[in-house]
């Protein structure tokens, strides 16, 4: 992919940053499950957690390809580190940046600035996963414009850690889509509440939790975008994530492929490296193509956003999540083959990006409904 240099310095600063601090790391955050505090400080303190605010708002500023490249060097080593990079994006930047009036650009980005502040996402509900139209979670407008929140979201990444977290809830009952609104939630209001963490498969160390809503007053400032716009709102949201997702995914990748092309250089058996027979080599040969692959699609998707092309952004947004995703899957499923019984070690890092990689095939619309919206404008 042809960086500019800018682009070049800051990929190599942060794989320099990521190999010390991140690679040592990465498996004791997997094992004990639990939220890497001090990785969270030190990327707030690089103006890595609020990358994309723009500096005018005092922000390191940031587009989706800085923000891809910081996912996918992260994510060669920690897919829960790497979902900690640009975390502020898709919970408050994004929307405040897109959907959000100048007082809430102020007050909103300008926190997010100071790189102090977690911040989630919430659409899911224990009935409401893929189809985010049936959400449940009630806003009901006061006669003094604020809002009062009832409902239960699950799933939510970072919930039990977040300042704030963009909440979709309906505020008509009857509008399916458009009964959708956005709200910019402060975790402290009183009737907010958070519920068990899931225990999960991987992406350890990133908690997902239940929240609840219980008779929470919202300020109507808090709103983002018009009432019954946040459905569609949520999808733009998305769709410029969503890039990010399959970053994370390359990086896992291109982390499973190093450690694979290394054990077999290096492991001996019938008396020669296992990269000496073609067997293996032509499953190395198929993980570099694959990974290439991805890596081009990745990036051109980017650079077509980043230009201000938005003619394309569903499909190709999708087509930059699902690919890497599965690429992830196929490479680090090979790799855990190649390592053999090493692979299937805890005392190896292949197992772990194993289980990581299955969650980007779920998250940010499972790779059926990527399939779906890309192949429904095929043959509309
Ligand atoms: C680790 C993790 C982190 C998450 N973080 C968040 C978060 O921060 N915020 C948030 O709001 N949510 C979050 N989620 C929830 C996530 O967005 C949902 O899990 C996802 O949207 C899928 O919904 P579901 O799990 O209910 O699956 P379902 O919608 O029940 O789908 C189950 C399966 O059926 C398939 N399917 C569904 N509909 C169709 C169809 N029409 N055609 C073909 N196949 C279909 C799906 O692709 C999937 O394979 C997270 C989930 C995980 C696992």
């Amino acid at each position: 992919m042809p960086f500019t240099e800018e682009q070049l310095a800051f990929r190599d600063s942060i794989r320099k940053m990521v190999d010390k601090e991140i690679a040592p790391v990465a498996a004791k955050i997997d094992a004990e499950d639990k939220f890497p505090e001090d990785i969270a400080a030190m990327f707030g303190e690089m103006g890595l957690l609020q990358m994309w605010v723009p500096e005018e708002y005092g922000g390191p500023g940031g587009d989706l390809t800085s923000v891809c490249i910081l996912k996918e060097e992260v994510g060669r080593h920690s897919l829960t580190c790497s979902t900690l990079a640009a975390n502020n994006s898709i919970g408050l930047i994004l929307p405040v940046l897109h959907f959000g009036t100048d007082a809430q650009k102020e007050k909103y980005l300008r926190e997010s600035a100071s790189g102090k502040i977690i911040t989630s996402i919430a659409m899911t509900e224990p009935t409401t996963g893929s189809d985010v139209s049936s959400m449940r979670t009630r806003a009901v407008r006061q006669s003094d414009g604020s809002y009062v929140l009832n409902g239960q979201k699950s799933w939510i990444t970072w919930g039990e850690n977040a300042s704030y977290i963009l909440v979709f809830a309906r505020t008509d009952p009857d509008a399916g889509y458009d009964g959708i609104s956005a709200f910019m939630v402060d975790t402290k209001t009183p009737g907010f509440r958070v519920g068990r963490a899931e225990r999960k498969m991987g992406r350890l160390g990133a908690p997902n939790n239940e929240l609840f809503f219980e008779d929470m007053v919202v300020p109507a400032d808090c709103m983002i975008g018009a009432e019954g716009t946040g459905f569609k709102s949520c999808m733009t949201i998305l769709d410029l994530n969503r890039p990010t997702v399959g970053a994370s995914s390359l990086g896992i990748a291109q982390g499973a492929f190093e450690v694979a092309v290394e054990h077999a250089k290096t492991r001996v058996q019938f008396g020669k490296p296992l990269g000496q027979f073609q067997g293996v080599q032509f499953k190395l040969a198929d993980m570099a193509i694959k990974i290439e692959a991805a890596r081009a699609l990745l990036y051109s998707v980017c650079a077509e956003i980043d230009a201000g092309d938005h003619s394309r952004r569903a499909v190709i947004a999708s087509m930059a999540k699902c690919y890497p995703a599965d690429v992830a899957m196929e490479v680090t499923t090979e790799a855990v083959q190649i390592l053999g019984s090493s692979g299937y070690s805890k005392d190896y890092p292949v197992e772990r990006m194993m289980r990581d990689a299955k969650c980007n095939q779920i998250i940010e619309g499972a790779q059926e409904i990527h399939r779906w919206i890309i192949g429904r404008r095929l043959v509309a």
